[in-house]
């Protein structure tokens, strides 16, 4: 089955408005010139996630340009008191398609257990977003053989009952190779990626269907390499995401 790929870039906390508009247009602008020259559109789905402050100016900068937009995080609640946070509803009412739920470092810095993570995944799914679910062992976890047991019981516990294959996508980012300029071999990632898939298929029907991602440390001089492994479809990007060379380098990687 063939699976577009999608390019995701996570800005994390980076970037005030000037700087986030002049990223996102440059962006766009490639987007827009390839898929001329393409004459049928992208040859992937790219996507960028900023901070929540850029959203709507962001929103409106993508206008016109094949370019989608997501979020970092979601609260599991559609409204209410809890002060700092943000809805699925509110993000989609910005102009979001999908958000990430769940990343290592949110799991880190904020405590967030797998049930808090399909919770969210859950409100993303009602207000009509799609998830992007991280899952990824530490290097102690890997160090002491359990990454398949890790990512396995995360993925057992993060992702909700019954999503449809296009409304879910999974991340798989070791934490060990996020920013750290680290990668998992080749084959130690297509070994997790059958994993995760073959997990997945006790949790979602048709899981043939869903896009696993891999994420951490994918740069212009490694994404053809980890982007043509098999089941890896997509990547989600986090410091390179921040050079409009460096993104497009990795999304024209995806051909
Ligand atoms: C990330 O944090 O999602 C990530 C993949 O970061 P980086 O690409 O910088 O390793």
């Amino acid at each position: 089955m063939t699976r577009r790929k999608l390019i995701a870039g996570n800005w994390k906390m980076n970037g005030l408005k000037e700087d986030g508009l002049r990223l996102a247009r440059e962006v766009a602008h490639r987007a827009v010139a390839a898929s001329r020259a393409a004459g049928a559109g992208l040859h992937c789905d790219v996507l960028v996630c900023p901070p929540a402050t850029l959203l709507f100016p962001l929103a409106e900068e993508l206008t016109g340009s094949p370019v989608l937009l997501g979020a970092q995080d979601c609260h599991a609640k559609p409204k209410g008191a809890h002060t700092g946070d943000i809805s699925a509803l509110m993000l989609r009412d910005a102009g979001c398609r999908f958000v990430i739920v769940g990343h290592s470092e949110r799991r880190a810095d904020h405590g967030e257990t797998d049930a808090m993570v399909r919770a969210k995944a859950e409100a993303a799914r009602a207000a009509g977003l799609v998830p992007i679910i991280c899952v990824g062992e530490t290097e102690a976890e890997r160090d002491a053989g359990k990454t398949l047991e890790v990512v396995g019981r995360q993925i057992a516990g993060s992702v909700p009952d019954g999503l449809a294959p296009e409304s879910l996508v999974i991340a798989y980012e070791p934490v060990w190779a996020i920013g750290t300029g680290r990668t998992p071999t080749p084959d130690d990632v297509a070994d997790v990626h059958a994993y995760i898939r073959k997990r997945l298929a006790e949790r979602v029907a048709a899981a043939e269907g869903v896009r696993i991602l891999y994420g951490g440390s994918m740069k212009p001089g490694n994404a053809k390499e980890l982007l043509a492994v098999e089941n890896v479809d997509g990547g989600l990007i986090g410091g390179a995401s921040l050079v409009a060379t460096d993104f497009w380098a990795i999304v024209e990687a995806a051909q």
